[in-house]
């Protein structure tokens, strides 16, 4: 049943392999009185200050990198003879909490930790317990290369971490290898049963999705996601990391579909689909799970973005793909207002683009690769 290719308006992959948007300049600003019903108003703001931008998009949802260190050096993300940030550069937790504390009254209600590798910053228990208790803060998550979990994935559950994504690319020894530039898959299965244990439930598993590298991955990684009962995330291979990105090296949602529904089972759009989520989610129709579809390539969802970021080194940022960003950690070291600081990130919100143009010949590469921004 290839639902996925059917034209309903319901059906949240409808156009999957059709052509892709194509946004206008993010040079050129939105007119004054834009009215472009971009975003439905599912999620109305329950008070004047929430973060909207100049597209009517809400955003609720921060990412925070912890660290842009990593025991990993996966070719899509970051090159291999990285420097890092000096660690006095990176937010204290003190200085995260802080910002928490003013951006939730604004409206964010749904963290993830990132980086880097956020397991790589000792203590991190000890973060999720602070911003768990920020007053509107309902959902916390966390996303790791597994690398260090079974070492700390019950400690992050009891601190109050229940939402878990783990990264993993590949069940092949060598193919790891290739992708991450380090040796690693025993411990990234480790630290998948370990987080099973702890009582994380779902546990999300992303894989990149790479033509001709992790191509062949797609169906062994769907059939072990079943047989753990773990959900597989499949993210398109975005132009964010330090090797040249070429289009045809991306190996699009439709494609993947087309293998898991070959190799394993008929897949049909899940009914409690949630339009502002990023991934498109799927269901085995045989009751084997879920499998959701990162298409940032050949199906953007910056129409419907409700995310800003926090880099380690205190950077808000609107978009995973802005060239510019503001620096919020002065602010928080001189310990200004919460005013302030609000304006800071309502203005900052406020001038985001319409998306972001991978698809477009204006596409500009932003500085900071993936790691140093925080996925
Ligand atoms: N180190 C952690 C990890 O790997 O899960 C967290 C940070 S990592 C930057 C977050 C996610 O971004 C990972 O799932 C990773 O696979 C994904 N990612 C990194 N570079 C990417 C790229 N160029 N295209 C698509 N996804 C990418
Ligand atoms: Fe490290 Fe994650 Fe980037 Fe891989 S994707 S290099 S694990 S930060």
């Amino acid at each position: 049943m290839m639902s996925y290719k059917q034209n309903s308006m319901n059906d949240p992959a409808a156009s999957l392999g059709g052509p892709v948007g194509a946004y206008p300049s993010k040079h050129v600003a939105p007119p004054a009185s834009h009215s472009l019903p971009i975003v439905p108003q599912i999620f109305p703001p329950s008070h004047e200050s929430a973060l909207i931008d100049s597209f009517g998009r809400i955003h609720n949802n921060l990412r925070i990198s912890v660290t842009d260190r990593c025991n990993l050096r996966c070719t899509y993300c970051m090159p291999e003879d990285v420097v890092f940030m000096d660690r006095g550069e990176l937010l204290t937790f003190e200085e995260i909490a802080r910002f928490v504390e003013v951006a939730a009254p604004l409206g964010i209600d749904k963290i993830r930790l990132t980086g880097g590798e956020p397991l790589m910053r000792r203590e991190m228990p000890r973060l999720v317990c602070m911003l768990a208790r920020i007053p509107g803060i309902r959902d916390i998550g966390l996303t790791t290369n597994g690398l260090l979990l079974a070492d700390h994935a019950q400690a992050l559950y009891d601190a109050g971490l229940r939402r878990i994504n783990i990264s993993l690319d590949t069940l092949n020894p060598e193919r790891f290898r290739q992708v991450a530039r380090r040796d690693g898959l025993d411990r990234v299965i480790e630290g998948i049963l370990a987080a099973k244990r702890a009582g994380f439930e779902p546990i999300k598993i992303n894989a990149v999705s790479m033509r001709g590298i992790t191509e062949e991955e797609v169906v062994p990684l769907g059939r072990f996601a079943r047989t753990h009962g773990l959900e597989m995330r499949f993210i398109e291979y975005m132009p964010i990391g330090a090797d040249h990105w070429e289009r045809n090296k991306v190996y699009f949602a439709h494609e993947i579909l087309e293998q898991l529904e070959k190799e394993i089972a008929p897949l049909v759009p899940v009914e409690d689909y949630d339009p502002r989520a990023p991934a498109m989610e799927f269901r085995y129709t045989d009751g084997g799970g879920r499998v959701g579809i990162i298409a940032s390539v050949s199906r953007p969802f910056c129409a419907s973005c409700n995310r800003v970021r926090l880099t380690a080194d205190g950077k808000l940022r609107n978009c995973l793909f802005a060239l510019d960003e503001v620096d919020v950690k002065q602010l928080l070291r001189e310990h200004a207002g919460t005013a302030l600081i609000a304006d800071v990130i309502r203005k900052n919100v406020m001038a985001k683009w319409e998306g972001h143009e991978i698809n477009t010949a204006r596409f500009i590469k932003p500085i900071r690769t993936m790691h140093a921004i925080g996925g």
